[in-house]
């Protein structure tokens, strides 16, 4: 019997999925597939990794809604080009099908399973899904494509509402009715290799996942709230839009009703994964050249001391331990304690990036990237340089009563809190002086 194959990744849903339905409305018996990837699962240092509990527990809910359809989903452990090469021996298979990634890692692997697939004489087909636009969907007019968000953002509203006139009958935000082709799922006995936890090398984390459902008080009020980070005021939906456990063209489509604010957000982080996608030696270096020519300081002792929030800096402290303690960190935070690791400690951003990735619930290779070298200043929109955030005054505006630090700094004004790491106006000076040299050295 011949089947199509439908390759979940970061699209962990039914409904709404572009790749998988293009898949059943083929016609031919659907088998969905899943691979806990090798390469990546062992580059993960703590074994009890909140993301990999998720992604385990959703394959599980997964299984369960496909079983009660009369089918199921087969989940295996490996370097995926092999997997495939096994799949190739167990199934007559037509095509595989997908939805893109756009992350050098991910694009080199589809090409290679690409490759093998087409050199037996099968199909591979990748959709956009992630994401509302990509690639060079929003670019310049002379095809180039932005690298600054205001224009970016202008263009992208453009062509959302181009042919619908509003954005809420946009065709770029239409669902794609998996539903309607749901009998084409295989029906036959699937032979599901699901492996453990425990047999993959992991156990289960303590950490909570937050909510896939939202009340929308959270999203209309969103431009007030935003900033504070005591408020429940964000969606802390990043996990779910990570790993797709929601439809971003379901959540564009209520953002575009709801409140604006929220809806620049998104268009963020398409532009995030666009920059990526063109110019992918953001990924080890700045996206301006002439800012790795900055000489961090790299001091080893004064990194740990902000990884475990014992900076001295309160509102930095309480940020670096919400992380460490949930996975999650506020928007605002985020900004701070990154501005704080590159221009208070000179400490090159790719250090602090990668401490972020190991954490972050939401981790996303293109947002995570973004965020840091816009803290950095060596970014697409990146702060200038010469602005450098006073934690002090960061937590006078936006945590003004000190929630958030009593939360999370309930050592404040005791003998274990640390001193300050560093002089505030030393370390602006300091900055201020490296800064420029590294970009006269250009
Ligand atoms: P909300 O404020 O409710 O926003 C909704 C969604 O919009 C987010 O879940 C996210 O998908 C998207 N979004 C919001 N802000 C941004 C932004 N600035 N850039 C891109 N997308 C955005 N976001 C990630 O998704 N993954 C990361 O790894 C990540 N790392 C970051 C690192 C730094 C140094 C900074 C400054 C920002 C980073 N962000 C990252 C962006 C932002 O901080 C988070 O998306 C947001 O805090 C997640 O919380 P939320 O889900 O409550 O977001």
């Amino acid at each position: 019997m011949q089947v199509n194959i439908f390759w979940f990744r970061r699209d962990l849903r039914i409904e709404d999925n572009a790749g998988l339905y293009h898949a059943l409305k083929d016609g031919i018996p659907v088998l969905p597939i899943f691979i806990f990837d090798c390469n990546i699962l062992s580059r993960i240092t703590d074994k009890a990794d909140a993301r990999v509990t998720f992604i385990y527990d959703t394959l599980q809910r997964l299984k369960s809604e496909l079983i009660s359809l009369g089918t199921d989903i087969d989940v295996r452990y490996g370097n995926p080009n092999e997997v495939f090469e096994i799949l190739l021996k167990e199934y007559s298979i037509k095509a595989v099908y997908t939805n893109n990634d756009y992350e050098t890692y991910a694009k080199n692997r589809d090409k290679d399973v690409k490759d093998k697939l087409l050199s037996q004489g099968c199909g591979f087909h990748s959709f956009k899904d992630h994401v509302i636009f990509e690639k060079d969907e929003v670019v310049k007019p002379d095809g180039k494509p932005y690298t600054v968000f205001t224009p970016y953002k202008r263009r992208w509203l453009e062509n959302l509402n181009a042919e619908s006139g509003d954005s809420q009958n946009s065709p770029f935000l239409n669902t794609y009715p998996t539903k309607k082709f749901f009998a084409s799922f295989m029906k036959s006995e699937i032979k599901s290799n699901f492996p453990t936890l425990t047999e993959m090398g992991f156990s289960r984390s303590e950490i909570d996942i937050p909510s896939v459902s939202v009340p929308s008080v959270i999203i209309k009020d969103y431009h007030e709230k935003r900033n504070f980070p005591s408020v429940v005021g964000t969606s802390k939906l990043g996990i779910h839009f990570r790993f797709g456990t929601i439809s971003i063209r379901e959540k564009v489509k209520k953002a575009a009703f709801l409140n604006q604010t929220y809806l620049s957000e998104l268009i963020w982080r398409d532009f995030y994964a666009m920059i990526l996608y063109h110019f992918p030696h953001v990924e080890k270096s700045a996206f301006r050249p002439e800012y790795n020519n900055i000489q961090w300081r790299n001091d080893e002792s004064e990194f740990q001391a902000w990884c475990q929030g014992m900076t001295g800096y309160p509102i930095v402290d309480a940020g670096m331990r919400e992380l460490s303690n949930t996975g999650f960190m506020h928007n605002r935070v985020r900004m701070i304690t990154a501005s704080f690791l590159t221009k208070h400690l000179l400490i090159d951003w790719r250090w602090g990036e990668a401490w972020f990735a190991d954490k972050l619930l939401d981790f996303d290779l293109a947002s995570n990237n973004g965020g840091w070298q816009w803290a950095a200043g060596c970014g697409t929109d990146a702060a200038p340089y010469f602005r450098i955030f006073s934690p002090d005054a960061q937590t006078e505006k936006f945590d003004k009563s000190h929630d958030y630090i009593k939360k999370w700094v309930p050592d404040l004004g005791t003998s274990s809190y640390p001193k300050l790491i560093v002089d505030h106006k030393m370390a602006r000076e300091r900055c201020l002086k490296v800064y420029k040299e590294g970009l006269d050295r250009k």
